[in-house]
């Protein structure tokens, strides 16, 4: 956990955030600037820096069932939806605190800017 880091203050409650779903080690909340009809944000509650500084993998597969609920509890689930993981700089990635972006309720582009 990282006093600073902004997505470990939403888990410890510090920073609000509109949460939609959760499960033993991760959180599902609204990302504040949504890309799409549905974004959500799915992070392990514990502080993991980037996908490159992951040291249990078994983290991403919690991570990806509870965006599979999300997805379903959205009704994105059906129309279809994307996952997206941005690490460092050519990836886009601006909080480093290891995060899986839930999109859907609009046709998605490929390939992604
Ligand atoms: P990244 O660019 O690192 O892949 O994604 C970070 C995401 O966090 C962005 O989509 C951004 O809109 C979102 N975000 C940044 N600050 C906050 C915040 O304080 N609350 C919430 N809910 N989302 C945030
Ligand atoms: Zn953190």
């Amino acid at each position: 956990m990282a006093d600073e880091c902004l997505f470990c203050r939403i888990v410890r409650g510090e920073i609000p955030a509109t949460l939609v779903a959760e499960n033993a080690s991760c959180i599902a909340f609204r990302d504040l600037g949504p890309k799409a009809p549905t974004h959500v944000l799915v992070i392990p509650r514990k502080h993991v820096e980037s996908l490159n500084t992951l040291d249990d993998p078994a983290l991403v597969a919690e991570m990806t069932a509870l965006a599979q609920q999300v997805a379903k509890a959205e009704g994105i689930d059906g129309p279809g939806y994307r996952l997206v993981i941005n690490t460092n700089a050519h990836g886009g990635q601006t909080v480093f605190h290891l995060h899986l972006h839930v999109l859907g309720g609009r046709q998605m582009k490929w390939p992604p800017g």
